[in-house]
């Protein structure tokens, strides 16, 4: 029997390579491990083409907290942050600035819709106390891509600093850091890096880094000086994840084998295709427009039965070997499946079927049959 395949955006499925990296024990004062770290952090800039203007801080933790530092480090305590809102992930980077004690306004717009480069603009211009914007690049609750390139030229035009939490996009949809002007860039180590969790990182612009000292409000989520402790010593300061960080050496090798961000891309295009056409064809409906949807994680619509319980679908589906990932939605019935981790189109044609099969198991099959 194999593990379930985990059709969620991370923790998610990793390979049998990466996890046996986890097998060693590395002293976190040991040369070996510094360069492993080292190497770590060059080539997640490198994905990004960062490393003539960037420089990458990883931080012990959820991406939640790579995040929260961000805001901490890089926003002033006299400043002011606008985070676009279109789910849960900006509501939570907007509950970070609010917590830590940042001004914080929001422009919200619908789950399903993009902010309009246009009116961000017209808001940046009637308010100049907003010193940074912060934009969540792939919504991961129901799977929206939000305009980066446009969004980054207002920021830019308009003098101010952009933060974006590249979560659940980073390493899969191209982001360039040397070409976009974006202050820092927020992700984490389980993925589309496809590692397992526990480490997340900042690749912040050198100068709004070191413009960042005094700014932390916390002393363990320091960027500035994880960083500069990290160039003196090699060393992260306190307990680094040594196994997060060797597993994630490990699936940065096979990244590069695979062919890096345009290979990733296209396995996990080719993964989205698959499932939105065999999910069609049992008739289920996409959440969002076609075009507004990154292959990353993808909002269906509950099957339309009177019955129909999310645990229990879920349950029958896990039954099959796959695990489904709920809604996030709080006005509609919806579920996601993830298109991301060491899978291809062969388990996702596989769990189209488990899905298939769970709707007749559970008798709700027929009303939803196109
Ligand atoms: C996964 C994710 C996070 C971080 O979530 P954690 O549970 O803290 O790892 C933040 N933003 C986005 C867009 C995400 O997809």
């Amino acid at each position: 029997m194999r593990d379930p395949i985990l059709l969620t955006p991370g923790p998610l499925t990793t390979t049998l390579r990466t996890k046996t990296a986890m097998l060693i024990d590395w002293g976190s004062w040991d040369r070996s491990f510094n360069e492993l770290t080292a190497s770590v952090c060059a080539d997640l800039l490198a994905i990004v083409n960062g490393a003539a203007s960037h420089v990458c801080v990883p931080l012990q933790g959820s991406g939640t907290f790579a995040v929260e530092a961000a805001i901490g480090n890089l926003v002033p305590r006299h400043g002011k942050l606008l985070v676009m809102v279109n789910g849960a992930y900006g509501k939570r980077m907007a509950q970070a600035a609010e917590i830590i004690g940042r001004q914080v306004v929001t422009y919200e717009t619908a789950d399903d819709t993009p902010p309009d480069p246009r009116e961000l603009a017209r808001r940046l211009a009637a308010d100049p106390a907003i010193s940074h914007v912060g934009l969540i690049h792939c919504e991961t609750s129901t799977g929206i891509l939000n305009p980066l390139d446009q969004i980054s030229g207002v920021v830019a035009a308009a003098g101010r600093a952009l933060i974006v939490d590249a979560m659940s996009s980073f390493g899969a949809l191209p982001i360039d850091v040397g070409s976009q002007p974006i202050a820092a860039l927020i992700a984490s180590s389980n993925k589309c890096l496809e590692g397992v969790p526990g480490m997340g990182f900042v690749i912040a612009r050198q100068d709004a880094l070191q413009a960042s000292r005094g700014n932390s409000h916390s002393l363990a989520m320091d960027l500035l000086d994880q960083y500069e402790y990290m160039q003196k010593s090699g060393q992260w300061r306190y307990t680094p994840p040594t196994h997060v960080v060797a597993a994630l050496r490990a699936a940065l090798d096979q990244y590069r084998e695979e062919g890096g961000q345009p290979a990733r891309l296209a396995r996990y295009a080719h993964n989205c295709e698959r499932l939105v056409s065999g999910m069609r064809r049992y008739g289920f409906r996409l959440f969002l427009d076609a075009g507004l949807q990154a292959p990353i994680i993808v909002t269906f619509h509950a099957p339309a039965h009177p019955d129909y319980q999310f645990k229990r679908f879920y349950e029958a589906v896990r039954e099959k070997g796959f695990v489904l990932y709920p809604g996030k939605l709080t006005q509609l019935d919806t579920f996601r499946v993830g298109c991301i981790g060491a899978i291809d189109h062969a388990e996702i044609d596989q769990a189209v079927s488990a899905i298939a099969q769970s709707l007749v198991d559970l008798g709700w099959h027929t009303e939803n049959e196109e």
